[in-house]
């Protein structure tokens, strides 16, 4: 996933919009309220488009038109290669200084989403919880994660469950292991994903090794698990089975690949390859890469079984199902001889054609 280059203009901003293969993209400005608000809808082929609600400061509207496309092509492929039943979108607000009526603000966002009769359904995202879904109800029925619907503040563990089950895919495929019992994982980031993570797999018996700028983030993960820290630079030349960056996109670069020791690489950070490229140069060099849109998709799965009136457990038993798609790839990879990132890639691709 690393469809990034940036766009300053609205020609290139069409430019980029074609490029990902958009869409649709709506805007509304209400002075009332202050809402500026963009949601892109990327594919609807495979069913409405789903995706949350950000609400951050933008140095430009530019940007906050960037974000919301690139956002949106994402979800369009983590909902596709893990056959979910919708299109990917997102919608981005671009956070005023001060919101005067926070009421009115929603739930105008919520007439423009039921504007679209469907074609988008909203969630939360950064800077929007439970609490604002409930708001945007008030308009549309096109919303999901409200508080009376399976709405919870934070995603970070069920998309942990995810990456923890790419991890178990990957290491039964290449090192041929049934169980996580005494497997080295190197995590980078013990943040809001990475500490879930961490508990999973020293639930699961794995020996951990973590790096973190914030040091107390770091520490307290150290003092519940008893993991062993490392500086943030060293993290990428451990001696461990599984590399998995949850910290930041891009991490993925020659330098650091370079330096890479173990023979897998999974985890929930975003557009981890710096470049296409990179996925080719850590199959040649026999490392398994588990494609990050596919393993670290389980907060969107949880979203949309919720809006499909599934429940939890429903949506546990998909995200679950991550180790069986993601163990199909990597044979069809290993099969093809291509780098696991294509495959997911032209798979996803091709049933957003159907
Ligand atoms: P977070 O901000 O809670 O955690 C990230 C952690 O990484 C922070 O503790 C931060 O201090 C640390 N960090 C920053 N730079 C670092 C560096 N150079 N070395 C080591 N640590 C560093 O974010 P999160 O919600 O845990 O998400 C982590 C990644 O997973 C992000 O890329 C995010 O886009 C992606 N992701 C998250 C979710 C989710 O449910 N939260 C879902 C899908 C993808």
């Amino acid at each position: 996933m690393t469809k990034n280059h940036s766009v300053h203009s609205y020609d290139s901003l069409m430019r980029y919009a074609e490029f990902l293969g958009y869409g649709e993209i709506h805007t509304k400005v209400d002075e009332k309220t202050g809402l500026k608000a963009i949601i892109a809808i990327h594919n609807l082929k495979r069913g409405p488009a789903i995706g949350g609600c950000r609400m951050v400061s933008y140095s430009s509207v530019d940007q906050a038109y960037e974000d919301a496309l690139r956002l949106g092509y994402m979800m369009s492929y983590k909902a596709a290669i893990n056959n979910l039943p919708h299109g990917g979108a997102k919608a981005v607000l671009i956070k005023p200084k001060e919101i005067k009526d926070r009421q009115a603000y929603f739930e105008k966002f919520g007439e423009f989403v039921n504007e679209l009769g469907g074609r988008y359904i909203t969630a939360v995202d950064c800077g929007t919880s439970p609490q604002e879904m409930d708001l945007i109800a008030r308009r549309t029925s096109y919303v999901t994660c409200t508080t009376k619907r399976g709405g919870d503040d934070d995603p970070s563990p069920l998309t942990a469950l995810g990456v923890r089950r790419g991890i178990e895919a990957a290491v039964k495929f290449k090192l041929g292991k049934d169980s996580l019992e005494g497997v080295r994982v190197a995590i980078q980031g013990a943040g809001h994903v990475g500490y879930h993570l961490i508990k999973e797999l020293t639930a699961k018996g794995a020996q951990i090794v973590a790096s973190d700028v914030n040091l107390q983030a770091l520490q307290h993960c150290i003092d519940e698990f008893g993991i062993t820290a490392c500086p943030a630079e060293e993290i990428y030349s451990q001696e461990v089975d599984v590399f998995s960056p949850c910290a930041l996109g891009a991490v993925l670069n020659l330098e650091h690949i370079q330096r890479l020791r173990a023979p897998i690489v999974a985890g929930s950070a975003n557009n981890q390859l710096a470049h296409q490229r990179y996925g080719a140069l850590l199959h040649e060099r026999g490392i398994l890469y588990a494609p990050d849109f596919l393993i670290n998709a389980g907060g969107l799965i949880h979203v949309a079984v919720i809006y499909g009136h599934g429940d939890i457990g429903k949506s546990t038993a998909q995200i679950m199902d991550i180790y069986h798609t993601a163990y199909a790839i990597f044979e069809q990879s290993a099969r093809e001889n291509k780098p696991t990132n294509e495959i997911a890639e032209r798979i996803a691709y091709e049933r957003l054609q159907e």
